[in-house]
């Protein structure tokens, strides 16, 4: 991947929908939203697709046999999206995540895995290359993955009893193999392993402590997820969600935490952890303490569309430029358009304003 540089007649070059760019000189300034927020973060959505049907996610009334996913012409191939990521990691990422539905489902994934690893920042550092996955298969990948160059895995984990797991997940997995999944991932130097429980109040409330309690002292992070309304088939509902405060309230009755402070601008998760060394935990609190104010992620689809936001209703349609020879330039100026006219704060208003809004499945991109 080249460097992107724009030149005078370049930046006529801009796409017919997106602002005109400001140049990014190299080590310059960072690309701002109107917000001002840089761009940090890239969650490439690889797959509309996944094994599981996790009650929260993707409900099996809606996503059952006669559901259309996206045909696999309409993805964008591996190249398509190192490019896309290459540009982006030219104009401020630093951090890429790969998600889906499942990421582990798209065929030959370590192959991307090692072109994204070969991206360089402006500063010559490589990028923070993580991928969250709901562990079915990765006791199988990991070794493979970070052969391929990926830093981390987050693994998706809402419940350690078997029937629970199985009714949250509408699958027939056992809770055993994802355990499996997260001890090889460590083993082979994918860590330190985060494992994401999403909490729905009456549901897997009650795992809280005994999730907490099985991963003290095993390097893994616990971050407990407040339930998101995500998309529009999940049939949320404000009362089945359990605050960060109130689950940091049943943890602290167990095990004395302490705050850590957070590592980077634009961390999601709250951390605490132990006060008798047992290791960290996250909570985080989209809901009840959002976090827009410095929410540096853009996410690109399966299909090649950009959204500034997890709540977005539309994208901005990278795969037609690239499909129609748009140069990589064309690409950086496309971006840098779409992320200065960026305004997305979903989480801050949520309620009467944005309530009713058409919204984009947490499947199609990513948490
Ligand atoms: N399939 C992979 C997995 O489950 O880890 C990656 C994609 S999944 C959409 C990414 C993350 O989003 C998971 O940790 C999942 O638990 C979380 N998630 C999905 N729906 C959610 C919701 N309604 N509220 C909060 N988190 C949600
Ligand atoms: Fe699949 Fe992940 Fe959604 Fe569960 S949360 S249905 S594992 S994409
Ligand atoms: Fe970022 Fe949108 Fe989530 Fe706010 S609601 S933190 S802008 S993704």
């Amino acid at each position: 991947m080249s460097k992107v540089i724009f030149l005078q007649s370049d930046r006529r070059q801009t796409l017919a929908n997106a602002a005109p760019a400001e140049p990014l000189a190299p080590g310059g300034q960072p690309l701002l939203d109107t917000r001002r927020r840089p761009l940090r973060d890239l969650r490439i959505s690889v797959t509309d697709r996944c094994n599981f049907r996790c009650t929260y996610c993707m409900p099996r009334e809606v996503f059952d046999s006669s559901y259309q996913f996206m045909p696999h012409s309409a993805l964008l191939s591996f190249e398509e999206i190192a490019r896309v990521a290459g540009v982006a990691v030219q104009l401020g990422v630093q951090k890429i995540r790969l998600t889906g539905g499942e990421p582990l489902l798209r065929k030959n994934i370590e192959a991307l895995v090692d072109m994204l690893a070969q991206l360089r920042t402006p500063d010559g550092l490589p990028v923070d290359l993580t991928l969250t996955t709901n562990g079915t298969l990765l006791e199988k990948k990991a070794r493979a993955l970070k052969q391929a160059g990926l830093t981390r895995v987050t693994v998706s984990l809402d419940a350690l009893d078997e029937p629970l797991f199985e009714r949250m997940s509408d699958s027939q997995v056992s809770v055993k193999t994802v355990l499996r999944g997260i001890d090889e991932a460590a083993r082979v130097g994918l860590a330190p392993v985060k494992v994401n429980m999403v909490v729905r109040k009456g549901m897997n409330d009650q795992q809280i402590v005994p999730m907490a309690r099985h991963f003290r002292h095993s390097g893994h992070i616990l971050r407990f997820i407040e339930f998101m309304d995500v998309g529009t088939t999940n049939g949320w509902n404000l009362d089945e969600v359990l605050t960060g405060a109130q689950i940091l309230q049943r943890l602290a009755a167990e095990f004395p935490l302490e705050p850590v402070a957070s590592g980077y601008q634009g961390e999601v998760a709250r951390r605490w952890r132990y006060a008798d060394q047992a290791g960290e935990i996250g909570l985080i609190t989209s809901v009840s303490q959002p976090f827009c104010g410095s929410c540096t992620r853009a996410r690109l689809s399966p299909e090649g569309k950009l959204f500034l936001c997890l709540f977005a209703t539309q994208g901005h349609d990278l795969r037609a430029l690239m499909r129609s020879g748009g140069t990589d330039v064309h690409i950086a100026a496309a971006l840098a358009g779409i992320w200065s006219g960026r305004d997305d704060q979903y989480s801050e208003l949520r309620g009467q304003e944005t309530a009713g809004r058409e919204k984009i499945e947490m499947s199609y991109i990513g948490g």
